[in-house]
């Protein structure tokens, strides 16, 4: 298939580069203490990401609920075993309603009551002497009432740790550090997503009182997470995936991508009545795509057939349909020539 959508889980992510390749196939010719391997990678990806501790975990959903059980469970051994048992747990995790990311379910197998707000003053009133955490959705950001900056400061000043769920946001790079730097205590990013390390990678950066409690709730320790092993291959596929990362020239992987984007701009620039843009999202997956427009009714051809034609290519051809006569084409997961053949191809739809 060709993937116009971008990274994303369902579709495989993204791409390893050879170095990730290589250090998986390398990690996997050795036996060594996953623990300790596990800290030095840690120890090494903190220095990378300046962030004052870091661990990988099996996803960033899977930090999602590492995290929230190093949240309730605040280092207490005792208490971890407990989760998701709630007795003397502080079990309550507070987001705004806008937040709500389909990943609640992490939270709640740690244990975690679910608790929506929309206003500060509904976050102030929420909070009590069972509130163990407060989750925020950075891409949801901008359609909430509270800023993040209010709402670290809120955790801060009630004594409350922050989660920033930023899975899809390490592009610009710059990213993987700002939100530690913020004040949020725990950050999440996906490992296979811009990174793009091991699928089944994820990292969790914060403070380091909260990683080393989150250590335990995963493989191979018996926390709640045993079910969640990172494994020596992703540890290390996903180190070398950011030290590549932090080395790529980004400027000139974004003029590819801009190349990609004119291509199926310019395939489609006879075709009347059909109207392209290059287009970058405000917040997450910041890298140029296509929006591609067009009247149904006048063309009497809609978007969710042009999607099935497109899915009925060889090879398939994936994009996002965000609307009625609306098209969204990443190109940044594209590979070779796939840019090209899908500028043909809808090019040959719309002329049908
Ligand atoms: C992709 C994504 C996740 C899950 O990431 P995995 O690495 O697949 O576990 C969690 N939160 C957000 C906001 C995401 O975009």
């Amino acid at each position: 298939m060709i993937n116009g959508v971008g990274v994303v889980t369902v579709l495989g992510g993204s791409l390893m580069p050879p170095e990730v390749i290589a250090a998986m196939e390398e990690a996997g010719r050795y036996f060594i203490p996953l623990p300790e391997l596990q800290k030095k990678v840690g120890a090494r990806l903190a220095e990378l990401l300046q962030a004052p501790a870091a661990m990988v975990t099996c996803g960033a959903a899977s930090a999602i609920s590492v995290g929230t059980a190093a949240c309730l469970s605040q280092g207490d051994p005792a208490k971890l075993r407990q989760l998701p048992g709630r007795e003397g747990i502080k079990y309550e995790v507070i987001q705004q309603k806008s937040h709500r990311s389909g990943y609640e379910h992490q939270m709640e197998m740690a244990g975690a009551k679910v608790i929506a707000v929309e206003t500060r003053e509904e976050l102030l009133n929420a909070i009590n002497e069972r509130t163990g955490m407060l989750f925020f959705l950075n891409k949801g950001e901008p359609h909430g009432k509270i800023s993040g900056e209010e709402f670290i400061k809120i955790g801060k000043e009630k004594g409350i740790p922050t989660m920033n769920d930023c899975a899809s946001d390490a592009v610009p790079k710059e990213n993987l550090w700002k939100y530690t730097k913020m004040g949020y205590d725990l950050v999440i990013f996906s490992g296979g997503k811009a990174l793009r390390g091991p699928q089944a990678s994820g990292l969790l950066l914060g403070r380091k009182d909260l990683i080393e409690a989150a250590l335990p709730a995963m493989s191979p320790y018996g926390g709640i997470g045993r079910g969640m092993k990172v494994g020596k291959e992703e540890m290390c596929g996903l180190l070398a995936a950011v030290e590549r990362y932090l080395k790529v020239d980004h400027d000139a992987e974004w003029k590819i991508l801009e190349g990609r984007v004119a291509s199926i701009r310019a395939a489609l620039q006879k075709t009347k009545g059909v109207e392209t843009a290059q287009y970058i999202q405000p917040i997450q997956n910041q890298v140029p795509h296509v929006t591609v427009k067009w009247d149904e009714a006048a063309r009497n051809l809609t978007s969710q057939q042009v999607t099935e034609k497109l899915l009925a290519s060889d090879p398939p051809i994936h994009v996002q349909r965000p609307g009625k006569g609306e098209l969204l084409i990443s190109v940044w997961m594209m590979r070779g020539n796939e840019h090209e053949i899908v500028g043909r191809r809808l090019k040959e739809i719309f002329s049908a």
